[in-house]
C-alpha cells in the first residue's frame, strides 16, 4: 500500500468544518466520511444548516458589493490565482490522498493527472484575468454622436454544486472561471465527498483570496443545494450533477430568473469503423468506460462497431475489462477503484441485471466484487436493444454496451437516438467521413481518434438533456459575467 502524506491523516484527525466568512466552524450535525474502497469511516465534516445558507450569501454578497475582489487589479487578481496554482501543486499528496480516500480515486491518477489538471485549471483562468474584455463600437443614432462600450462583469455571487466523481476537479472548473470573473463564490460540495473541497479553501485563502469571497458549505442536495438555487441573494448557479436534478434546478431558478449552467448527465458513443487504427481504438474505447470505474460524465457507454470488426470488438473490449485489478486506489496494482456508495453499486447491479432480463448478453462482468468496498467489474454487454434502458439510460458505472452497425447513416442514427448529447468519439482513419458525422452527431464535444481528453481552451458541455452552457474556454469564463452595453453622448 502506497503511505500517505502525513498530513491527509493529521486534517482528518479532526472533524472537519464547513468554511464561512473564513471561518472554519464545527458545530453543526456531523456528516461522516466514507472511503468507498473499505466502506469504514475516514473522517467528518458537518452539514450546514439553512442559516448557513443565509450567512453565506449576505456574506458574498457584501464582499461583491464592497468590491474586496473584482475591484482588486486585474493583475493583482491573477497572481492570487497563479498561487492557487502553486498551492494546490505543492499540496499535490495531500489532495491526492483526499480525493482516493474519499472519492475512491487510483493515487496515482490523482497524483499525476488530477490534482495536477486542477492546478492548471487555475493557471488558465489566471490568465484570462488580465485578458477578458468587452468592446467598443460607434452607435448610428440620427442627430447625435455616442461613444458606446460593452463591459463583461462579474455576474455577482454564484453558487457552485458539484458532484461527487471528480470533487476536486469539479470545483476546480467552477472556482476558477467564476473567480477570474470576479464572482462572490459558495460551494456545495456532494455530500458523499466534501473532504478536498474544504481543504481547498484553505489554499484560496493562505493565497489571498479575501475572507467572505469563497465559502463552503457541505449539507444535502435537496436540503441546502436547493436553498442556494433559490436564494435571492445568488444570481447564478453552476451545477454539475444527473439530468434529473438538473431538471428540478430549472424549476427552482424560476422564482428569481437566476442563471443557470447545467453539466448533466450522458450517455456518449463510440464509434468504430473497420478501417480505423483497432490497436488503439479498442483500448481507448476500454478506457474511456471504465477510467474512474465508469463514474465519468463523458464516460464512452455505448459503443457502436462496424459489422465486420465487430466481434473483434466484442472481444477486446471484454480482455480489457477482464484484465482490470480491482482494488483500493491507495494498492499501486489496482488498475480500477470502488464506485462511491453500496446504493450506487445498487443501481448499477440493478440496471445490468434488467439488461440480462431484456435479452442483453453479459459477455463479462455484471456482478458486485469482493466483501469489502463497492467494488464491480467492469461489464461489457453485447446485444441489447437500441431503445433497452441499458443503452438509454445513464449507469454511471463500468459497464458498456456495444452493437454492430452497416454505414455510416446508421451509426449517426444510433448514436443520436439518445435523450442525452455531452460527448461522442468517432474512430476512423478517413478523416472526410469523420468530420461529416461530426458535423451531425447531437453531442456538445466530439473526439476523431480520441476520447475524454480535457482540453480547458475547447468548451465543454452538453446538447439535449446533458445540459445547458459550456465550462472551459472564454465561455467557460463568460458563464460568469453579465454583458452591460453604456453609451455616451458626446
Ligand atoms: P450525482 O448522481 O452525481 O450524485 P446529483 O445530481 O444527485 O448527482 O448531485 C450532484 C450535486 O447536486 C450534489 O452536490 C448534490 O448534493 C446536489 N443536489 C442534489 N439534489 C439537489 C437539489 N434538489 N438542488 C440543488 N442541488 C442538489
Amino acid at each position: 500500500m502506497i503511505d500517505l502524506d502525513s498530513g491527509v491523516a493529521l486534517y482528518l484527525s479532526r472533524r472537519r468544518g464547513l468554511s464561512l466568512n473564513g471561518r472554519e466552524i464545527t458545530h453543526r450535525v456531523p456528516l461522516p466520511c466514507h472511503d468507498p474502497a473499505t466502506g469504514e469511516q475516514i473522517g467528518e465534516t458537518v452539514l450546514a444548516t439553512h442559516d448557513d445558507v443565509d450567512c453565506a450569501a449576505e456574506a458574498a454578497h457584501r464582499a461583491f458589493h464592497d468590491k474586496r475582489w473584482r475591484g482588486k487589479t486585474p493583475a493583482e487578481r491573477q497572481r492570487i490565482l497563479l498561487r492557487v496554482a502553486e498551492l494546490i501543486d505543492s499540496h499535490a499528496p495531500l489532495l491526492a490522498g483526499l480525493e482516493t480516500l474519499n472519492g475512491g480515486k487510483l493515487y496515482g491518477a490523482a497524483l499525476h493527472g488530477e490534482v495536477p489538471h486542477c492546478a492548471e485549471t487555475f493557471r488558465y483562468y489566471a490568465g484570462w484575468v488580465t485578458k477578458l474584455g468587452g468592446g467598443t463600437f460607434e452607435p448610428s443614432v440620427p442627430g447625435a454622436r455616442h461613444h458606446g462600450f460593452v463591459r463583461e462583469d462579474p455576474i455577482g455571487v454564484a453558487a457552485l454544486i458539484t458532484p461527487w466523481n471528480g470533487a476536486l476537479v469539479a470545483a476546480s472548473w467552477k472556482l476558477a472561471p467564476a473567480l477570474a470573473a470576479g464572482c462572490s463564490c459558495i460551494l456545495k460540495p456532494a455530500e458523499l465527498t466534501p473532504l478536498s473541497s474544504l481543504y481547498l479553501a484553505r489554499l484560496l485563502a493562505e493565497a489571498g483570496v479575501p475572507d467572505g469571497v469563497v465559502h463552503v458549505l457541505p449539507g444535502e442536495g435537496r436540503d441546502i443545494g436547493a436553498a442556494l438555487v433559490r436564494h435571492p441573494l445568488v444570481s447564478k448557479v453552476s451545477f454539475t450533477g444527473s439530468t434529473a436534478v438538473g431538471e428540478q434546478l430549472v424549476r427552482d431558478s424560476a422564482t428569481n430568473l437566476t442563471r443557470l449552467s447545467l453539466e448533466l448527465g450522458g450517455k456518449s458513443p463510440v464509434i468504430i469503423f473497420e478501417d480505423a487504427d483497432l490497436e488503439r481504438a479498442i483500448p481507448a474505447a476500454a478506457d474511456a468506460i471504465f477510467s474512474n470505474a465508469g463514474q465519468v460524465c463523458v464516460a464512452g457507454s455505448r459503443v457502436y462497431a462496424q459489422r465486420g470488426i465487430y466481434d473483434r470488438v466484442v472481444a477486446g473490449l471484454a480482455d480489457h475489462a477482464r484484465a482490470h485489478r480491482l482494488g483500493p486506489g491507495l494498492d499501486p496494482a489496482s488498475t480500477m477503484g470502488p464506485l462511491i456508495s453500496d446504493p450506487h453499486r445498487g443501481r448499477v447491479a440493478a440496471m445490468v441485471e434488467a439488461a440480462r432480463t431484456a435479452g442483453g448478453d453479459v459477455v463479462t462482468g455484471g456482478s458486485a466484487v469482493g466483501d469489502e468496498g463497492y467494488f464491480y467489474a467492469p461489464t461489457v454487454i453485447a446485444g441489447a436493444r437500441q431503445d433497452s434502458a441499458i443503452v438509454q439510460e445513464e449507469v454511471f458505472g463500468p459497464v458498456v454496451t456495444v452493437a454492430a452497425f452497416d454505414d455510416e447513416n446508421s451509426a449517426l442514427g444510433f448514436a443520436n437516438d439518445s435523450r442525452y448529447g455531452l460527448a461522442a468519439s468517432i474512430w476512423t482513419r478517413d478523416a472526410a467521413r469523420a468530420l461529416r458525422l461530426a458535423e451531425d452527431l447531437e453531442a456538445g464535444i466530439i473526439w476523431i481518434n480520441d476520447h475524454g481528453i480535457p482540453e480547458l481552451a475547447m468548451p465543454i458541455g452538453g446538447v439535449k438533456k446533458s445540459g445547458i452552457g459550456r465550462e472551459h474556454g472564454r465561455q467557460g469564463l463568460l458563464a460568469f459575467t453579465e454583458t452591460r452595453s453604456v453609451m455616451l453622448r458626446l
